[in-house]
């Protein structure tokens, strides 16, 4: 059950509604949104009474019954898209969000090459791991500090808004401190020290699907985010572990639509681990934008064939800016599908 309090209802207001709902036995979880208070009532109890006791108090909005155990962030909960506003972009509107860029920051000369040549090739996010979760030990790490500074440099080069991963809620606050949007990385999908963190860090998430998860396992760990105070999430569908080897990941792209029903959380596309192979990389773009994902998080390096990581699934500039060109048809008819989309839902919302 959700409640959402009254416009301007006080602290005290809100306490009293919590002791009520308590009073049937419920858990009680309160969010401050941007305009109200709203609350997550969870457990085992009579739902009917409570509902309806909460529902005659006079501070309260309205009383949402939800089956779903991921309760904030199903489309019982809110219907609409949510739309995540970060640094005059935009992730879950009308535009459809690029994110573009190398596997890891190496160096600054790196970097800004990437940064640059993205952003004229018409990406307004710029990705890049400054902390590395890699399988071996023996790998590149990353950059970590050093590497987001370098994020910052090639923000202020560009323009673009910055991507990149926290890997431990250690992290949190530097990350926070150079980034705009917080990814979580495949296999920190379930370290839930790391997502109650994300909840305070006044920033986007971008939730990646761990790889051998469930689509309600990777709503469940975005529930973990907003219920610890975020509501900006996007989620990233990145491959999956299946029996087949001829990709690095299989891609479930059947996932988006599968989200886009269960949650109102923005969904993004990552073809570039999902492959593994840079031919495929733009079939699957066009994939994600037809099957109507919010946006791409596409691995491209200046100079692949000398990556730290991830070359082999990374596009050249002069790829990535033929990929974009060729993805303007399908993007016209993301957005046609948007504009139909939205007009349909304000007229199903008049009386
Ligand atoms: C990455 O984005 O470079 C990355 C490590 O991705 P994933 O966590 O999906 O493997
Ligand atoms: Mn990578």
């Amino acid at each position: 059950m959700i409640i959402s309090m009254k416009l301007h209802a006080t602290p005290q207001e809100v306490e009293e509604v919590c002791k009520q709902v308590e009073a049937f036995g419920y858990k009680v979880h309160s969010i401050q949104g941007e305009e109200r208070v709203v609350i997550g009532v969870v457990g085992l109890g009579d739902v009917t009474a409570c509902l309806e006791s909460v529902e005659a108090m006079l501070q309260v909005e309205n009383v949402v019954r939800i089956s779903a155990p991921y309760k904030f962030v199903s489309k019982e909960f809110r219907a609409a898209r949510t739309l995540i506003r970060v640094d005059g972009k935009e992730i879950g509107g009308r535009e459809f969000a690029v994110m573009a860029g190398p596997c890891s920051v190496e160096s600054e000369e790196q970097i800004l090459r990437a940064a640059e040549g993205v952003a004229r090739a018409g990406a307004k996010f710029l990705r890049g791991g400054a902390f590395k979760p890699r399988t071996s030990p023996y790998e590149f790490q990353g950059l970590e500090r050093e590497g987001l500074k370098l994020l910052q440099k090639a923000k202020r080069a560009t323009g673009l808004a910055i991507v990149t991963e926290v890997m431990s809620d250690r992290d949190v606050a530097v990350v926070a401190e150079h980034a705009d949007i917080m990814q979580v990385g495949a296999r920190n999908m379930q370290n839930f020290v790391l997502l109650k963190a994300l909840g305070k860090c006044g920033r986007p998430v971008l939730l990646k699907r761990g790889l051998s998860s469930t689509v309600k396992e990777l709503l469940m760990s975005a529930e973990y985010v907003v219920a610890h105070g975020n509501s900006e999430v996007c989620l990233c569908e990145r491959g999956i572990r299946t029996f087949e080897t001829a990709t690095r990941n299989t891609c479930d792209i059947c996932a988006v639509p599968v989200l886009n029903e269960m949650t109102h959380l923005p969904v993004i596309v990552d073809p570039s681990h999902a492959t593994g192979k840079r031919s495929l990389v733009p079939a699957l773009c066009r994939a994600a934008v037809a099957i109507g994902a919010d946006g791409l998080l596409v691995e491209v390096h200046p100079a692949p064939e000398k990556a730290f990581s991830d070359g082999a699934q990374s596009l050249n500039i002069a790829q990535f800016e033929k990929m974009m060109q060729d993805l303007q048809p399908y993007l016209r008819l993301w957005q046609e599908a948007r504009k139909t989309e939205a007009a349909e839902l304000a007229s199903a919302a008049k009386p």
